[in-house]
């Protein structure tokens, strides 16, 4: 059976970008693949080395947020990156298969470290510049074939396969090149109408907002910054209440009509986002019901990640023996 492996940062409560572009797929891909899930906490420390209680305190959120979703425990191993040692020490052997100008050229890690400019002072730590490399590690310690991703982490995936043509160049055909699936919207816009919905940016919807939370944030949404009163014609391409109602409005009839009427100015804003409102909040209550299960038997949380992070240490452990042997250092100095 192939492999995928994918995961989060535990920095946040995952939001509803998170969902349509890695969790959906997740859930779809688990019937078919071996699925891996990490909550990423040694890749979340590269930026949030000065907040590590946060790290802490997500680690049960992520998961929680994943299991919501409709992700089976008995059919997915989770695992924390942190206690699976096995993918740091792979992450110092994969650092020797990718030039350093092509780890400065990574253009998603550009835009962060520019983001970040004032946290890490203009100058960043090797780790954040880094994080690439212990990417690709977690994807071969299970040997992953596919990735479900949001669009930001495409050079992650070809910094992977980098890496991963180098080691069979040099040893011979020893991993598989991995695929990226991404979601059908690879990137969500924020409520606010910027191009990504992000924990850092304070423009999402969590997987976990109650329906009052959900109606506030709508109802403060941007829309169409040229329509000042509801019978001018209005604008639904990047309008972020379509995009979301495209997006989370199971009742695409509903959708068509007011699209209709909004470019045609005889349908308010106030009437959009009151749909989309219900829409949402439809969307997602199967979600906070499984959340409520989860949240109450949260032993069975435990057990889940402690039963699966003894797995990924299993399958790190082979991935670097066949790294080891095909780089003929698997000396036994002291077995025999
Ligand atoms: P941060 O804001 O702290 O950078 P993040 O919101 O980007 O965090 P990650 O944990 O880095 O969250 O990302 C987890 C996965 O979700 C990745 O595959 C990423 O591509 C995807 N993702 C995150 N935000 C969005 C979005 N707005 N649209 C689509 N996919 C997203
Ligand atoms: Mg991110």
């Amino acid at each position: 059976m192939k492999r995928v492996l994918t995961g989060d940062r535990p920095t946040g409560k995952l939001h509803l970008g998170h969902f349509v572009g890695s969790l959906k797929n997740r859930v779809k891909l688990q019937n078919e693949y071996d699925t891996f899930i990490l909550v990423a906490d040694v890749q979340a420390l590269t930026d949030n080395f000065d907040q590590t209680g946060k790290i802490k305190d997500n680690l049960l959120n992520v998961i929680i947020d994943n299991l919501s979703v409709g992700i089976d425990p008995k059919k997915v191993t989770f695992y924390v990156q942190s206690l699976v040692p096995e993918t740091a020490e792979l992450t110092i052997y994969l650092m020797n298969f990718i030039s350093f100008n092509k780890v400065l050229r990574n253009p998603t890690v550009k835009d962060e470290i520019a983001q970040k400019r004032d946290k890490f002072k203009g100058n960043p730590p090797f780790g954040f510049v880094a994080y690439p490399i212990n990417q690709a590690a977690d994807i071969l310690t299970p040997r992953a074939d596919i990735v479900p991703v949001g669009f930001d982490q495409a050079p992650m995936i070809e910094n992977t396969n980098t890496i991963i043509k180098k080691i069979n160049s040099l040893y011979g055909q020893i991993f598989n090149e991995v695929t990226p699936v991404f979601g059908d919207i690879g990137r969500l816009i924020g409520t606010d109408g910027s191009a990504k919905m992000s924990k850092s940016l304070g423009n999402t919807i969590y997987l976990s907002d109650t329906e009052e939370e959900v109606r506030s944030k709508v109802m403060k949404m941007y829309t169409d910054p040229n329509r000042v009163k509801s019978t001018d014609p209005g604008r639904v391409e990047g309008n972020p209440v379509f995009v979301y109602h495209d997006a989370f409005n199971s009742d695409t009839e509903e959708v068509k009509d007011l699209k209709e009427r909004y470019v045609k100015g005889t349908v308010s804003d106030v009437e959009v986002k009151t749909k989309l409102v219900a829409a949402i909040n439809k969307f997602l209550d199967p979600i906070r019901e499984r959340r409520a299960y989860y949240e109450r038997n949260i032993d069975e949380v435990y057990d889940i990640l402690s039963a699966g992070t003894k797995r990924a240490r299993e399958e790190g452990k082979k991935t670097l023996e066949i790294l080891k042997e095909a780089m003929k250092i698997n000396y036994n100095l002291f077995t025999n």
